[in-house]
């Protein structure tokens, strides 16, 4: 696959649209918490300020339910950006009514205008073509630059896509870095790859494990998912979580593995608890001895150092999903024990997912990551197999 770059198109001197992804964590008080996701779009805005380009940024954030629902406005985001790249940010007071346009249209070389959240307009999630026209309008290039959002097909995604031709429109440097990142991985990985997934359901990831199977040499199953795979194999689980209807498709993973020779670990103690309760009281049980009214909430010390032998020769790691409930430090410790064996191994390391990223920032193994994805939902679908809808338009060969 190869893709539309932004430093493959002419900008210089242009009227760029950027779609960013600027949802980010913010307290109570509409203090951002955590502006990660702001400074990974300053390559890409740089480069265009250093092209002369005029600037105009779109993002959503959060879920407002009326328009103008003060708490979701980007100001708070306007001011960040302000303070990283010490310029003016001029601020829309809507996304695409008149006065937006008319400013957007007067923009000059190196100005930057932030609309605010796409999703004041309802068009925006419908993909709606009245609004996705607006939004080209303003602009010469399109760049997309929010891979957290390249999977949904929304207006200033995908809809917006359709008004440029293939040299207007581009992927930005952030949003270039993770596809090519994702692709590489799961297409021409350096062997051993072995796939890390975790999280709560297996639902949430039954594509991905289908995908994933033929793919990779070993794949480590952690989190909540693992008691529907313990379940399918006749262990008593208690009262862990369980998806009763999705065992048979638990079996059909477990088999085609086994005929690939694909080598599949599941955990062989947990941290048990009587509630789902950071007071919980909680021991540790082998797999076998999960007490009947009980639930496994992590993984427990032998599986962490299973899960560590098995990661010994990896030259791959792909890891998606927790292995326990990481919010509640109780059960935060296996899922510490393998991040410390994923960031002190000497493979490549993908860690996808929203949670997972945030889980490595609370392990302080972060920086030992190769790399980190910005999106959960659409780096999974990139496992499974699946061309974003913000991606597609973008790809000038397969
Ligand atoms: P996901 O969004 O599917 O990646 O799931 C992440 C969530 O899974 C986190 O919020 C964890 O608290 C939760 N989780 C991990 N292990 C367990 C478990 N054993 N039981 C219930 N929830 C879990």
């Amino acid at each position: 696959m190869k893709l539309q770059e932004i430093k493959n198109i002419d900008i210089a001197g242009k009227k760029v649209f950027i779609r960013c992804d600027f949802n980010v964590p913010m307290d109570e008080y509409s203090n951002i918490t955590d502006d990660r996701r702001i400074r990974s779009a300053l390559n890409t805005i740089r480069y265009c300020i250093d092209n002369d380009c005029s600037i105009i940024l779109a993002s959503h954030f959060g879920r407002p339910k009326e328009p103008f629902e003060e708490k979701y406005s980007l100001k708070p985001i306007a001011k960040r950006l302000h303070t990283l790249l010490k310029q003016e940010i001029k601020m829309a007071k809507n996304v695409v009514q008149d006065d937006t346009l008319a400013t957007a249209s007067e923009l000059q070389a190196g100005e930057i205008l932030l609309l605010e959240n796409l999703r004041y307009n309802p068009g925006e999630t419908k993909n709606d073509e009245e609004l996705a026209s607006k939004l080209a309008s303003m602009a010469d290039v399109y760049i997309n630059d929010a891979f957290g959002v390249s999977h949904r097909a929304h207006a200033s995604v995908e809809g917006i896509t359709k008004h440029f031709d293939i040299n207007s429109k581009a992927a930005g440097f952030l949003l270039a870095k993770e596809i090519k990142f994702f692709h590489r991985i799961v297409h021409e990985p350096k062997r051993p790859f072995v796939s890390i997934v975790g999280g709560s359901k297996v639902s949430g990831k039954l594509e991905a494990l289908y995908n994933l199977v033929p793919k990779v040499d070993k794949i480590l199953i952690g989190g909540g998912m693992a008691f529907t795979f313990l379940k399918a194999l006749g262990y008593e689980v208690g009262n862990s979580l369980v998806e009763e209807d999705l065992i048979p498709e638990a079996v059909k993973i477990m088999e085609e593995a086994k005929t690939l020779g694909v080598k599949f670990y599941l955990p062989v103690d947990v941290v048990a608890a009587e509630a789902f309760d950071a007071e919980a009281i909680a021991k540790l049980v082998t797999v076998q001895e999960i007490p009947k009214n009980w639930m496994g909430l992590d993984i427990g010390p032998a599986t962490a150092q299973l899960f560590k032998l098995a990661l010994n020769d990896a030259n791959t790691i792909l890891w998606n999903g927790p292995m326990g409930v990481y919010e509640m430090d109780k059960f935060l410790k296996g899922s510490t024990k393998v991040s410390h064996a994923v960031a002190s191994s000497f493979a490549t390391t993908v860690v996808g997912g929203g949670d997972t990223a945030d889980l490595v920032r609370v392990t302080g193994d972060e920086d030992e990551m190769t790399f980190i994805s910005t999106g959960g939902g659409a780096s999974l679908e990139l496992i499974e197999g699946k061309v974003l809808p913000g991606v597609k338009a973008l790809v000038l060969e397969d």
